[in-house]
Order: C-alpha cells, then structure tokens, then sequence
C-alpha cells in the first residue's frame, strides 16, 4: 500500500474570496493545526501558494489523523501526496510508476494524468508530461487504460519546487473555517437538534458558545452531563466551546406559579432568550442559534416562534427552520451525537410541560401575562446571569 507523510489539503469556498482571501487562509491553517494537534504524533502544518499541505514529523496514526481533518470546515479535500524532488524527468517516471503500483493492487482500471508545470522552468511542458508519464504507465501495466473523458483514477502530478503525485482525494466537510465568521451563542439542549443546529452554523465559519438551561433537582446531573457530552462531540468540529450553564429553576418556578399554564413553555423560551441574548452581548456574540423548526411542537409554529423572537435584539439563526425530523437524524447519526441525544434523561421543557399548551401564541398577550412576574423576574434573572457555572469544553 501507498504510505506518505505528507497531504494536500484543497479548499473550496475560500477561493471565491478577493483580495482578503489570505484572512481566510491563515484562519484554516490555524484550524487544521488546532485539530492535528489533537492527534497522535507531531505534525507541521504550511501554506505554499494556495495549498495547505499537512507533514507528519513523526510516527503518526493514518486513520486518526484523517478523520480528524474530515472535521476541519473549509476543507473540501484531503490528498495523501507523494512528494518528489526532482531528480530529472526520466525519475519521476519511474516514481510515478511505482506509486501507482502502489495504490492499486487491482490494476484493472481507466486513468488520466493531469499535470501542472508551476515552475516554468521544468523542462518537460504539462501536455508532454500527461503523454509521456501516461505512456510509461500503459508500458509498466498492461492492464491499465486511458479514458480521457471519464477516468476512474485521475492522476495529479504538480512541479512546483518539488513535485507532488497523488490520485486518492478523500472528501471533507466543506463549509468555510470556523472563526471566518462572527461568534453566536448556541441555546444547547440536551435534545437531537440543537448539537445538529450548532454544528450547521459552525460549518458556515462561525465560532460558538453555548448555554444550557438547568432545572435542579428537576433536572438531573447526568442531563447536565449529557449536554456536556454533546458539547464535546460537536468540538470536534466547532473547536472550544464556552458552556453556560444557567440555574433555571427558580424562574420556571415562578413562571409556573403565576403565568396561565398553557403559556408556560412559550413564556419560558422568552426568559431563555433574553438570558441568552444578555450573556451573548457581553462576549461578543452577534447572533443567536436554536434548534428550532417549524411545526414541530406547540412551542415552534409560526406564532410561537415570532413570540419567541420578539424578546430578542439580535438575529436568531435556526438551520433547521424547513427540516424533518428525519433530515435531522440523518446530520445527527453522521456527526455522531444521536446515541448521546436519545438517552432518555428529563429536560427541563418536559417537566413542567402543560397538557394544553398554546399554539397560536399572541405577542402581546403573552407579555401581559409576563407582567405577572415584574416584583420578581429582574432580580431572578441577574442572579441566573451572575451565578451561572462556566465549562470549559476544550
Ligand atoms: P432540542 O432537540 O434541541 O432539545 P426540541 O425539539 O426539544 O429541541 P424545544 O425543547 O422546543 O425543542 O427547544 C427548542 C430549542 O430551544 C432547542 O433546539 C434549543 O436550542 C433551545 N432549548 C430548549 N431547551 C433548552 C435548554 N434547557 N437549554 C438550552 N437551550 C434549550
Ligand atoms: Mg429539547
């Protein structure tokens, strides 16, 4: 089998960027050597005309080291290269034979060579070198054909100051490089869709925070913990994520004992938002991220969600507004937090959540009804604010 060192990591959107593009450059190359650094092994991690290439120093683990940067967004590829210096033309033939040797066991297969002469001075030119380099492919191996049009394995060979070869290109996620956009905070359940909805976000570049509404003893440390769990699975892509965790229980309390039961859950979603918005503002967050989606309970059909948003200055961000359940699951099992989501521990929106509950919430309605509250909620909400846990997930 091929084994390299060395891989080419190819970028998508970030080409599309002008004159900042280098911004957006130097933000995934400290990203990948955020991820990298988490593997096994010492790693160095370059940018060289347009390309970022990843060169393990050390003993280092292949597959570990993939799904790592099958994490990072803004990588659209990863390629295991063969990195070549150039010892004349008649050599990297010979390489090039050998390395697809190499790579294919099988050699029943149809192949196209695509090179690129970035260093003008090589003296062979990129259409002699596709002829020459696929000719002495066709001569090694018999079985091999060339199929100019739609190739099974197309073969890259780059001079640049040294050559590169490689044909395996391994997808990654796509997206733009977290810290490419602003922050938001992430309101962080222990339910499916808002680990999906935080890592949607992240994949269009924005870094994040996120805040949990704990209700003890009604809630359990083993739901705190679960949220916990599903910060750090949505790390792998999100990077560091600040948790706040918020003590709920005395405001749900209060909005139990004084607000008409079928408005609980709405009412309670409006103090969620306005503690979220408050400790967003204060560390720089410029949005905020649920996991809402039309329709899917009492508490997110249109009208309830438009009095949700009305207690918020900044703008709300729901990826999953338009999804099914389904298209959520299906996000959910590939980046790995449906087992954890599933666990069947209380949340605090379940305990206290009325048989009834409206569904053509009214704005105006809804906050006569919060007036209830006003000899006690301002006092209640700063000391939610300045009493909350903060967890580190690195
Ligand atoms: P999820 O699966 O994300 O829990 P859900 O379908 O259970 O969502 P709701 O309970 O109505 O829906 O919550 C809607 C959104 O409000 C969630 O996606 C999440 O962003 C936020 N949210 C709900 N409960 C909490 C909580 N206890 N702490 C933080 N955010 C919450
Ligand atoms: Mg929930």
């Amino acid at each position: 089998m091929f084994q390299t060192r060395t891989f080419l990591l190819k970028y998508g959107e970030i080409f599309l960027k002008g004159k900042n593009r280098y911004v957006f450059e130097d933000i995934l190359v400290d990203q990948v050597r955020r991820a990298v650094a988490k593997c096994d092994g010492e790693f160095k991690v370059h940018k060289s005309l347009s390309r970022i290439y990843v060169e393990a120093l050390s003993d280092f683990d292949y597959d570990e080291l993939i799904d790592t940067l099958k994490c990072v967004f803004g990588v659209i590829a990863i390629c295991p290269v063969l990195v070549l210096e150039d010892n004349g033309f008649d050599d990297l033939k010979e390489q090039v034979v050998k390395y697809i040797d190499e790579t294919y066991e099988d050699k029943n297969f149809t192949f196209k060579v695509f090179s690129k002469r970035a260093r003008k001075n090589y003296p062979v030119n990129s259409m002699e070198m596709n002829c020459l380099i696929g000719e002495a492919i066709l001569n090694a191996y018999p079985e091999v054909k060339v199929d100019v049009h739609k190739p099974e394995v197309s073969l890259y060979v780059e001079v640049r100051e040294r050559i590169y070869v490689y044909s395996i290109i391994i997808p990654g996620p796509g997206g733009m490089p977290v810290g490419s956009a602003g922050k938001a905070m992430l309101l962080l359940s222990g339910g499916l869709d808002s680990p999906v909805a935080g890592y949607m976000i992240a994949k269009r570049g924005v870094k994040l925070d996120a805040i949990y509404f704990h209700a003890p003893p009604y809630t359990s440390e083993r739901a705190k913990q679960k949220v916990v769990d599903l910060g750090t699975l949505i790390s792998r892509y999100t990077g560091p994520i600040r948790l706040n965790v918020i003590n709920f229980t005395e405001i749900q309390m209060a909005i139990y004992e004084k607000c008409p039961p079928d408005e609980l859950t709405i009412i309670m979603r409006r103090y969620m938002m306005r503690i979220a918005e408050q400790i967003g503002l204060e560390n720089d967050c410029i949005g905020l991220v649920t996991g809402e989606s039309i329709g899917q309970v009492a508490s997110q059909t249109m009208q309830s969600l438009a009095c949700t948003n009305d207690v918020c200055t900044i703008p709300v961000y729901r990826p999953l507004i338009a999804f099914d359940k389904q298209d959520i699951v299906d996000i959910a099992e590939k980046i790995n937090t449906y087992e954890t989501s599933i666990l069947p521990f209380e949340d605090c929106c379940t305990i206290w959540v009325a048989q009834h509950p409206v569904t053509k919430p009214v704005v105006k309605v809804i906050a006569k009804h919060e007036e209830n509250l006003a000899d006690c909620i301002d006092e209640m909400l700063k000391k939610a604010v300045e009493e909350r846990e903060i967890i580190e997930i690195k």
